[in-house]
């Protein structure tokens, strides 16, 4: 028997004797199915082959979590450490004994909260080995591939894990996606950490929305100004997208409020051409 994941998305599923047929996250025209086809491999495997996980500082209080050789679409995870508790924002699919000590001796995980499917990758397994709760929204329920009673699904606009830490429902790339509201980062003016719901332009000084990456495709206009109305009653300074390079140092607030605007100027001139 083993947990089974998707090489190409990096989603763990539960145990069985042989791989699933399909990976109904690479199937979706929001991800792809690689170019050898289907492949499968498992956390065993992983640690055999040599892979390793990789910790660095964003800011204080803020460490970035990433695997090593690039895993699947190359995800990583940002770990808040709060005086009311450690919450992993985001998730990647290998996790070995090492990391687990490394985090437990920091005081653990409090609660992982993910940004949108792409990211749920081995969420079941991180939240055993840590006895953590995850907090996934409701609206995206039918993309977990691994059911589990540690999972949280919440509704509505916003949910708080703890005073310092806020999680917001945006939409757009899934009808799910959330960012993360972090009060007293950037020295507390507020940091915003997004996952793929808004991710960081190659300058660092606008950000952009997609429904797929891989596939190119636009969101409409009607579900950026919804993207517009949940992100413009936030406070915040600095950004974090999900790579360790992808970050708006200062005024993320009015980089992502023209970016939005932008977008939508963008989408007109496509209508009138
Ligand atoms: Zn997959
Ligand atoms: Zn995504």
């Amino acid at each position: 028997m083993s947990k089974w994941i998707c090489v190409t998305c990096g989603t763990q599923y539960p145990e069985r004797d042989t791989p699933p047929e399909h990976c109904s996250i690479c199937e979706d025209e929001r991800q792809y199915i690689g170019l050898g086809g289907q492949r499968w491999t498992t956390l065993e495997e992983m640690k055999a082959t040599g892979y390793r996980n990789a910790f660095y500082e964003h800011e204080p209080h803020l460490w970035g979590l990433e695997t090593v050789s690039e895993f699947a679409i190359g995800q990583h995870a940002k770990l808040i450490r709060t005086p009311h508790g450690n919450i992993l924002w985001d998730c990647i699919s290998y996790i070995d004994d090492v990391t687990v000590d490394l985090i437990r001796g920091i005081g653990g995980i409090q609660a992982i909260a993910i940004s949108h499917p792409h990211f749920y990758s081995s969420m079941v397994e991180w939240a055993e080995r840590f006895d953590a709760r995850i907090y996934l929204h409701a609206r995206d329920r039918r993309w977990v591939m691994y059911p589990s009673d540690r999972i949280e699904f919440w509704d509505g606009t916003q949910v708080e894990l703890n005073p310092e830490v806020t999680l917001v429902h945006v939409g757009g790339h899934f009808a799910g996606s959330t960012v993360l509201l972090w009060k007293s980062g950037a020295n507390g003016k507020g940091v915003l950490l997004t996952g793929d719901t808004v991710s960081v332009s190659a300058d660092r000084r606008w950000v952009s929305f997609m429904y797929s990456f891989p596939n190119r495709i636009p969101l409409s206009a009607v579900i950026m100004k919804g993207v517009r109305s949940r992100l413009e009653p936030l406070s915040f300074d600095r950004l974090y997208g999900t790579q360790a390079d992808s970050v708006v140092e200062y005024d993320a607030k009015g980089v992502v409020i023209r970016s939005v605007e932008r977008y939508l100027d963008a989408l007109r001139r496509t209508e009138e051409r």
